[in-house]
């Protein structure tokens, strides 16, 4: 990392100066913040809406691995995984602190770049940075971002109030960003083994991207609101769809039907997998990081989601007896685990 440039040595500029220099380009323009970067604490105005919060941390070896993550796009996607987590309430996010741990191995440049990643995400998804630590880390990069938004209490969507009869339902598509990391981690093992080969990730942007910038789902908020749809429960796709669906399930004291046949998967995704020997299914259940929302809505507002392009309808909720279950492809019947693999392979 950086071998071949000239870098800064972050010890010249001190802790302050260094909040100084990663925090000038820093512009408030959220009307929920009175008071960003520069106090003991934030100060922030939602009125007469809920607050929410939601904190993440990403450790350097466990959730990314910089052999073949770029540093700004780890800035970009350490904001939108949190931003992830207020949208799936159905709120609004408005501010975010970051907060990063360093070891001795980083210069200024790459918390520079790591910066400019997190930046883009925060104008792009109008959310202001109003606070954040800074300090030294024993053993690599630590990032930690905590994301505030609001509210109306009314459209809070929480995991536990998911009702029979309700719709499940799931936006974009889902296993690319698994598939993707399956790409990148097989060239990682090339280019370990081989420094001189360049990695071939011809025409696979699409599932790349999804693994290394992936987008929270604002725009869905936004959707809501404009066709008035409350969803009675929603959860974004972090841990893989089958996971993200017991939590709804087991939440809401509920079961479900989901269909095999319906699961959106993108067609790179499909091929990729099968390429890896892969089951498309699987990686679409288990894969993890999608980012997407899943969600559910009373049968009544079939007519405003049917023909929302990136809304697919996969399935419905029962009564808890019922369990939850997948119809295969070939009509089977399959209990919904969260370790989709073995469990689901033993199953057919
Ligand atoms: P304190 O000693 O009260 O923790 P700091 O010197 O750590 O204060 O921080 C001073 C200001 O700079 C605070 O407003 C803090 O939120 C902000 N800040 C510190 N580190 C970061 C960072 N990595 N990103 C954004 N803001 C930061
Ligand atoms: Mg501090």
């Amino acid at each position: 990392m950086f071998d071949n440039k000239e870098t800064t040595d972050i010890n010249q500029l001190g802790e302050f100066g260094l909040i100084d220099y990663l925090t000038k380009a820093v512009e408030i323009t959220e009307p929920s913040t009175v008071m960003g970067i520069g106090d003991d604490a934030a100060v922030l105005d939602f009125k007469n809406k809920k607050t929410l919060i939601s904190t993440d941390l990403l450790l350097e070896g466990i959730h990314f691995d910089l052999r073949y993550v770029p540093l700004k796009h780890l800035g970009y996607k350490a904001v939108q995984v949190n931003l992830s987590d207020i949208y799936a309430m159905n709120g609004r996010a408005s501010q975010i602190t970051f907060s990063i741990g360093l070891s001795s191995k980083f210069p200024l440049e790459a918390v520079e770049e790591i910066y400019e990643g997190a930046l883009i995400a925060c104008k792009k998804y109008n959310v202001d940075l109003v606070g954040g630590d800074t300090s030294a880390s024993a053993q690599g990069l630590i990032i930690s971002v905590t994301s505030i938004g609001f509210a109306e209490n009314e459209k809070i969507a929480y995991r536990s109030t998911a009702k029979e009869g309700d719709l499940l339902c799931v936006t974009g598509d889902l296993g690319g960003a698994y598939v993707g990391l399956q790409l990148l981690e097989r060239e990682k093992q090339i280019f370990l083994e081989n420094p001189s080969i360049q990695p071939d990730l011809e025409g696979k942007d699409y599932i790349i991207e999804r693994q290394l910038k992936p987008e929270s789902r604002k725009d869905i908020v936004e959707l809501f609101e404009a066709y008035n749809i409350i969803p009675n429960a929603m959860i974004d796709v972090s841990d893989g769809l089958a996971s993200e669906i017991l939590h709804i399930c087991k939440a809401s004291k509920v079961g479900c039907k989901l269909y095999e046949e319906k699961l959106p998967i993108d067609p790179m995704t499909y091929e990729t997998a099968r390429e890896f020997g892969l089951d498309p299914t699987v990686c679409a259940l288990s894969g993890g990081e999608d980012y997407e929302l899943l969600f559910t809505v009373p049968q009544d507002q079939y007519d405003k989601i049917k023909n929302q392009l990136d809304i697919t309808i996969i399935g419905y909720i029962t009564e808890e007896n019922a369990g939850c279950e997948m119809i295969s492809k070939s009509g089977h019947v399959h209990p919904i685990t969260a370790q989709g693999w073995n469990a689901f392979k033993n199953n057919q």
